[in-house]
């Protein structure tokens, strides 16, 4: 499974950080929230789907494969 950030959404808000440091962390010299993961384990699929339904600007697109 896969994840982006809509950039032009993404206000810094910083909850998938808190939340899911594995995945995502801030950019540098901007709050704004960054991938580091190509692929997320399935294991932390339920935690991403979770993490992504709280983000306030709904900036964290899942995808299946
Ligand atoms: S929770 Fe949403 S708005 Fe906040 S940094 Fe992450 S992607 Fe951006």
């Amino acid at each position: 499974m896969k994840v982006t950030i809509d950039e032009t959404k993404c206000n810094g808000a910083g909850i998938c950080v808190m939340q899911l440091p594995d995945v995502f962390r801030f950019q540098e010299g901007s709050k704004k929230g960054a991938v580091t993961k190509a692929e997320v384990p399935a294991r932390m699929e339920r935690k991403l789907k979770e993490v992504a339904s709280q983000c306030p600007a709904g900036a964290i697109l899942v995808i299946a494969k």
